[in-house]
């Protein structure tokens, strides 16, 4: 099984990477390979993960990812600094075991008449404006819902629902869900002015459409990337055709995985 590794710059994801490719060399059913991994293994937290997911975003039907955690957050990481020989013994005993999720497609047109633009998120995208108010039209499914007015708008996956989303007040999705979530950033509401309020969560067949009143002066991300500063016209937010794999070796119970990263750990663990 040909295996990747992608690691952060800190000391111990370095370190655990070095003694990780070792251990895959002496392997005889394991081979290291870059370019056309079928495992990718992330060495960090979840921004590395994100950086994985994005380095290799061509290949990423073919491809199931595994993360080490070592250091910060790692809610998308199963194994720990110090598991590296038993996620070895793992990848050698691989029978194809995997769990996926739903990822997050966008699609871009702009004003000055040049081509459209379309990406995907792990995470989430955000839409904010750099100076004043940033005044929308939220559609969904084609149908005008609302203008919106404030700072921004954050459009998660279930996965990302506890990354950003959260820190805007959206709701925390189960990512057996196939769903989307469009969160408010500080909306503007009183007597004049008034949007929704609360986190709104579509199916699979529904589109969010976001049409900024200015097509310029915003900033639109994907994940940690800021994708484009181009004039924008309009963004469509839907579920993605594809989806990303995760090679299960090992289940941890995703509300677990929450109480424990937002929580902590409980005095029966
Ligand atoms: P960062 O500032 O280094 O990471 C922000 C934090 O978000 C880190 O603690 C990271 O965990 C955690 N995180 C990332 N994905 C998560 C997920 N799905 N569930 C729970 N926590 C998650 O930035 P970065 O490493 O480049 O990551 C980019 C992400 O940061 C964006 O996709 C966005 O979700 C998040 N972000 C959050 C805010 C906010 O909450 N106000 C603002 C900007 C960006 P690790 O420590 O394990 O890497």
């Amino acid at each position: 099984m040909k295996v990747a590794i992608y690691s952060n710059d800190g000391f111990t994801s370095k370190k655990v990477a070095t003694q990780l490719k070792e251990k895959i060399d002496a392997s005889e059913k394991l081979e290291y390979d870059g370019l056309n991994p079928q495992i990718v293994i992330s060495v960090g937290g979840d921004g590395t993960l994100l950086s994985a997911f994005h380095h290799y975003r061509d290949a990423i039907s073919k491809i199931r990812f595994v993360g080490i955690h070592t250091g910060h957050l790692g809610f998308y990481t199963d194994w720990r600094d110090y598991e590296v020989k038993e996620l070895v013994d793992s990848l050698e005993d691989d029978n194809g075991q995997s769990v996926s999720y739903p990822l997050l497609s966008i699609k871009v047109q702009y004003t000055d008449g040049g081509p459209d633009d379309s990406f995907v998120a792990l995470n989430e995208s955000t839409l904010k404006r750099i100076n004043g108010t940033m005044v929308t039209d939220i559609y969904i499914k084609d149908e005008f819902f609302e203008k919106f007015r404030g700072d921004g708008l954050c459009v998660s996956t279930p996965t990302g629902s506890t990354a950003y989303n959260k820190s805007v007040g959206g709701a925390i999705i189960n990512p057996q869900l196939n769903a989307i979530q469009v969160s408010e950033m500080a909306s503007i509401n009183n007597r004049v002015f008034r949007t929704l309020g609360s986190p709104v969560i579509v199916p699979p067949d529904e589109t969010i459409t976001i049409v900024p009143d200015s097509p310029k002066h915003n900033i639109l991300t994907c994940d940690q990337l800021l994708i484009s500063d181009r004039p924008i016209k309009s963004i469509s937010y839907s579920i993605c055709n594809d989806r990303i794999y995760f090679a299960q070796y090992r289940h941890t119970h995703f509300w677990k995985r929450v109480s424990n990263s937002f929580i902590g750990v409980h005095e029966d663990d």
